[in-house]
């Protein structure tokens, strides 16, 4: 039965997948995801950072992206790195811009058909919120509500057609995102919702199939892993916020993402069989 609400014209090939990560990183959370998920998607994924590495760049085919942002966790130097990757976005033939944090596990099969079901062409803007509430602007000094918005967060991916991206490009191209970021101080992913729903008017979609690790991961549940487009993990004290997956023994697979993976892509050569 054909189904006219599934747009088949979109394939990975129309995604821009940008990831968010710097040196700091790139010895444990990068060769995760290059062992992986990015397996499944060479061609289309991109590494802001914040260092250059050859063997990184060997391993990526050339798709690090040295943002000369400063590699530090401050408000400025993520704004400068999702300004980076913004822009990155504009300047590439993509329909759709998804940015992911270098924690996070990405379902691309998954992603592509999601994306499927909304048309690049209208503007779109997907994700997750991690809120209840919106965020609160109020007027000082007599503390008026002067407006309130929804982010997606940032932690858990987003996706923004190419449509909406372009209507942003006045206020936030070649570098306006990082002065919108200082000017409402504001982390990057607030002030994308910022832009997107205050000056742009254009309200999120909330697509739970994103997820962070601001979520308790084990209660995701394996027999809808395939229909999830992102996963995470943390670490506070000794405790880690992990998918529960069987799979590898823990010391070896601490985050779960290679077990993960192979639950998902079992055929892969470094999964058990
Ligand atoms: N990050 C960065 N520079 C830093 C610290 C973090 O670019 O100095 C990136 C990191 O690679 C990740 C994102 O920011 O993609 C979120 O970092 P993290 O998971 O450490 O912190 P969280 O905000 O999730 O607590
Ligand atoms: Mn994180």
């Amino acid at each position: 039965i054909y189904d006219s609400a599934v747009n088949k014209n979109i394939s990975l090939n129309d995604i821009f997948i940008s990831v968010k990560t710097t040196k700091h990183y790139q010895h444990t959370r990068l060769p995760i995801i290059l062992k992986t998920w990015f397996q499944l998607a060479r061609e289309q994924t991109w590494f802001f950072t914040d260092t250059d590495n050859r063997q990184l760049q060997d391993q990526t085919n050339g798709h690090m992206v040295n943002t000369n942002c400063s590699a530090s966790h401050q408000r400025k130097h993520l704004c400068c790195k999702m300004s980076v990757e913004y822009d990155h976005f504009l300047e590439s033939d993509k329909k759709w811009f998804c940015h992911f944090d270098d924690d996070n596990y990405v379902n691309v099969p998954r992603l592509v058909s999601i994306l499927q079901k909304y048309n690049h062409q209208e503007d779109w803007y997907l994700g997750r919120t991690s809120v209840y509430e919106p965020v609160k602007i109020y007027k000082k000094p007599t503390n008026k509500l002067m407006f309130s918005f929804w982010f997606a967060t940032g932690g858990a991916g987003f996706c923004i057609s190419r449509s909406l991206a372009l209507k942003m490009l006045p206020v936030a191209s070649g570098g306006k995102f990082i002065s919108i970021c200082e000017g409402i101080r504001l982390p990057d992913d607030v002030s994308m919702g910022f832009i997107i729903e205050h000056m742009m008017k254009k309200n999120l979609t909330l697509v739970p199939e994103f997820h962070s690790h601001l979520e308790q991961m084990k209660l995701l549940i394996p027999e809808t892993f395939r229909n999830q487009i992102s996963f995470s993990y943390a670490k506070a004290k000794d405790e880690w916020n992990v998918v529960n997956v069987p799979g590898f023994d823990t010391r070896y697979d601490p985050t779960r993402f290679l077990s993960l993976h192979c639950f998902l892509f079992p055929h892969f050569k470094f999964c058990p069989r």
